[in-house]
C-alpha cells in the first residue's frame, strides 16, 4: 500500500515525499482513512510506530486554513514531544501558506507564547499544564476546536494531568473528533475514551508493530558494585553506539554522566534539574550527533524522537514496568532495528519476568563482554573506519611518499602491529586482567536452592551471637557437647539470641536433645527444639511464641523453666532478656 492510496491531498503527498516517507506504517495505513472519514480513533500505539504522521497528515488535511480559528488541539505530555509534533505538523503543512502551528509548553516564556497565539494558529500543540495557564489568562479560545488529539495519553495520566485534561476538554465543543494514542491502555485511559469519544475505531498495533519486532531485549546479571564497569564494557563493545542510558534518579543520571565524561566517553546528562537552556543544548548536541551517549531520566527523555538511536541501556530498570516501553521505544523506530539492554542484579531478576509479561516479548540473557570480545569489536570498528575514510589523494600524496620511505624497513605485518599498538595500547592495558563481570547464575541458583530446598532436619537452640558465638565457635561447641563431627552438621544460621543448626540426619536431633539435656551455657539453661521439616530452612520458623526483639528469648515453657531454675539475672550473660528477678 502506498500513501497515495490513503486519500490524502496532493499537497500532503508532496509533503510526505519531502519528509522522505516511502510507505505508510501499519498505524498510518489504518488511522489515516479513519480520520479522513470523520471517525474518532482510539489507538494503542507505541512511540516509533509513525503515530505522529498517522494523526498529523489527515489532521492537516481536514483543517481549513482559510480560517484563522484554532481548529485543532494536540495535547502531549512533555515539552520535547510538543516540539517534535509541532515540527512534524509544520512540515506536513508546508504547502499551505496560511497554515500556522504553535507549540505551547511549560519552561518557556509564556508572554512569547501568548503573542504567538494572538497572531492566530489553526493548530495548537500543548502540554496540559501550560494550556491551563493560557486558558486562565484568556490567551486562547477553544470554542472553535474541531479536532483534539491526546498523544501518549497514558503518559499524561501518569504525570498527573487527568484533571487538567478534563478541564481543557470542557472548554472545547462537544461535537469534535477525538483521536487518542496511547502505548498502554490502562482503565483510566479507557474511561477518558468512553467519556469523550464517539464509537471510535479501535486500532492496536501490538505485536504486528514493525518497529517493536525489530527491537531486541537483552539483560545482563551483574553484582551491584560492577554496574558502572559493566556499562562501560557495553559501551566499549559497541564503539559506534548512538544510545540513551536510562537511570532511575536525577542524581544517578548526573553521576553516571559525569563519570563517563571523566572516563573519556562522549556522554552528557539530561534530567529535570538542568535548566531548560541546558537541556536544549544537550538535546541539540545529541540530535546533531556530536554527542554519542545521552544519560537521562525517564521524565526528561520522554517523547524524544531522535533518528537511528542504536541502543537503549537501562542502567537501572524503571520503577514502573510501563516506563520500560517508553524507554525502549526510543530505539527501533520506523522499521529500523534496535537493542534494549538492561543491567540487573540478582534481586532484580523478577522484574525482568514482570516486564516480559507486560510487553509480551522475551528477554535474552546475555553476557557482559570480556576483554577479547571488546577488543575485537574495537578493532573491527577501526578497520571499518580505515575502509570508509575518504582519501584526499592530492593532500596525502607527499606524506604517503615520506611514510613509505621511512617505513621501508618494516613488513606490512610489522606496520599493522605498530598501528594497532598505537591505537589500542591504552585500551589493552585497561582490560588486561579484566575480571568476568557476569554473575554466575547457576551457582547463585544452587545457593538459593540450597537455602530454600532444605526441608531437612534442623534444631533450634537458644544460643546466638549475644552468647559470644560466631559460626566457627558454635560448630566447635556443638560438636564438643554432642560428640558429632563437623561433617554431620550443615548450615548454621546464627542470630542474636538463637540459632538454627542443620543436621545431616534426623537421628542427630535426638543426639542434640540428649546431649544438651541439663546443659547450661554461661549459667543459662540451653534449650534444644526440633524444627525444620516441611517448613524448610528458608522459612526460618521459630518455635511458637518466640520473641527475640522484646528480649524474651524463649517459649513460655522455657521461661517457666528458667524461672524455676533460680538463676539470677546478673548471671545471664546474654543480658538483654528482662528475665524476672528471682524472688526469694
Ligand atoms: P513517531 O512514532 O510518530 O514518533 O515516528 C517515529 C519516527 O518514524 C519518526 O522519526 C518519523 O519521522 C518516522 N516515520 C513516520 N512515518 C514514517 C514512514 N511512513 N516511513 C518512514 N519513516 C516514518
Amino acid at each position: 500500500m502506498k500513501f497515495s492510496d490513503l486519500g490524502l491531498s496532493s499537497e500532503l503527498l508532496r509533503a510526505v515525499a519531502e519528509k522522505g516517507y516511502d510507505t505508510p506504517t501499519p498505524i498510518q495505513r489504518q488511522a489515516i482513512p479513519a480520520v479522513l472519514g470523520g471517525r474518532d480513533v482510539l489507538a494503542g500505539a507505541q512511540t516509533g510506530t509513525g503515530k505522529t504522521a498517522a494523526f498529523g497528515l489527515p489532521l492537516v488535511d481536514r483543517v481549513d486554513f482559510h480560517s484563522r480559528d484554532t481548529q485543532a488541539l494536540v495535547l502531549a505530555p512533555t515539552r520535547e514531544l510538543c516540539v517534535q509534533i509541532a515540527t512534524d505538523l509544520t512540515k506536513f503543512c508546508q504547502f499551505e501558506p496560511a497554515a500556522r502551528v504553535v507549540a505551547v509548553y511549560g519552561g518557556a516564556n509564556i508572554g512569547t507564547q501568548i503573542r504567538q497565539l494572538r497572531q492566530g494558529a489553526q493548530i495548537v500543540v500543548a502540554t496540559p499544564g501550560r494550556l491551563i495557564d493560557l486558558i486562565g489568562k484568556g490567551a486562547i479560545d477553544l470554542e472553535t476546536v474541531r479536532f483534539t488529539v491526546l498523544d501518549e495519553a497514558d503518559e499524561m495520566l501518569n504525570m498527573g494531568f487527568q484533571e487538567d485534561i478534563t478541564e481543557i476538554l470542557s472548554h472545547t465543543p462537544e461535537d469534535k473528533n477525538v483521536w487518542l494514542f496511547s502505548a498502554t491502555m490502562p482503565r483510566e485511559v479507557r474511561s477518558i475514551a468512553e467519556e469523550y469519544m464517539r464509537a471510535p475505531v479501535e486500532l492496536t498495533m501490538g505485536r504486528q508493530n514493525e518497529a517493536a519486532n525489530n527491537l531486541e531485549h537483552h539483560y545482563y546479571v551483574v553484582h551491584e558494585r560492577d554496574r558502572y564497569a559493566a556499562l562501560k564494557r557495553l559501551l566499549d563493545a559497541s564503539p559506534d553506539i548512538f544510545g540513551v542510558v536510562f537511570c532511575r534518579t536525577k542524581i544517578d543520571t548526573q553521576q553516571v554522566a559525569e563519570q563517563l565524561i571523566r572516563d573519556g566517553y562522549n556522554a552528557d546528562a539530561l534530567h529535570g534539574d538542568l535548566s531548560q537552556q541546558q537541556r536544549d543544548k544537550v538535546m541539540d548536541r545529541y540530535r546533531n550527533r556530536s554527542l554519542q551517549v545521552l544519560v537521562a531520566t525517564d521524565v526528561a527523555a520522554r517523547g524524544i524522537d531522535v533518528r537511528d538511536i542504536t541502543h537503549v541501556i537501562h542502567y537501572h530498570l524503571p520503577d514502573e514496568s510501563e516506563n520500560y516501553t517508553h524507554r525502549s521505544g526510543r530505539t527501533a523506530r520506523a522499521g529500523r532495528s534496535g537493542l534494549s539492554l538492561a543491567l540487573v542484579n540478582v534481586r532484580e531478576l523478577e522484574k525482568i519476568r514482570q516486564i516480559e509479561k507486560k510487553i509480551n516479548a522475551k528477554f535474552h540473557l546475555s553476557r557482559i563482554p570480556d576483554a577479547l570480545e571488546i577488543g575485537e569489536q574495537q578493532l573491527l570498528n577501526f578497520i571499518r573506519k580505515v575502509h570508509e575514510v575518504e582519501i584526499d589523494e592530492g593532500g596525502v600524496e607527499q606524506f604517503t611518499e615520506i611514510a613509505m620511505h621511512e617505513l621501508a624497513d618494516l613488513s606490512k605485518e610489522a606496520i599493522l602491529k605498530r598501528i594497532i599498538s598505537l591505537e589500542f595500547n591504552r585500551f589493552i592495558n585497561y582490560y588486561r586482567n579484566a575480571p568476568d563481570l557476569n554473575v554466575d547464575l547457576a551457582h547463585q541458583g544452587k545457593q538459593r536452592q540450597d537455602r530454600y530446598r532444605s526441608n531437612g532436619p534442623k534444631v533450634f537452640i537458644n544460643l546466638g551471637t549475644v552468647d559470644g558465638f560466631d559460626k566457627g565457635r558454635k560448630l566447635g561447641y556443638d560438636c564438643d557437647i554432642t560428640g558429632l563431627k563437623g561433617a554431620d552438621i550443615g548450615r548454621i544460621e546464627l542470630k542474636g539470641v538463637y540459632s538454627f543448626i542443620e543436621v545431616v540426619d534426623e537421628k542427630m536431633i535426638s543426639v542434640f536433645e540428649q546431649s544438651f539435656q541439663g546443659e547450661f551455657h554461661r549459667g543459662r539453661p540451653v534449650r534444644i527444639e526440633r524444627t525444620g521439616g516441611e517448613e524448610g530452612a528458608g522459612s526460618k520458623k521459630k518455635p511458637k511464641d518466640f520473641k527475640d526483639k522484646s528480649g524474651f528469648s524463649g517459649t513460655p515453657s522455657h521461661k517457666d523453666r528458667y524461672q524455676k531454675s533460680g538463676y539470677p539475672k546478673k548471671e545471664f550473660v546474654g543480658g538483654k532478656g528482662p528475665y524476672p528477678e528471682k524472688q526469694n
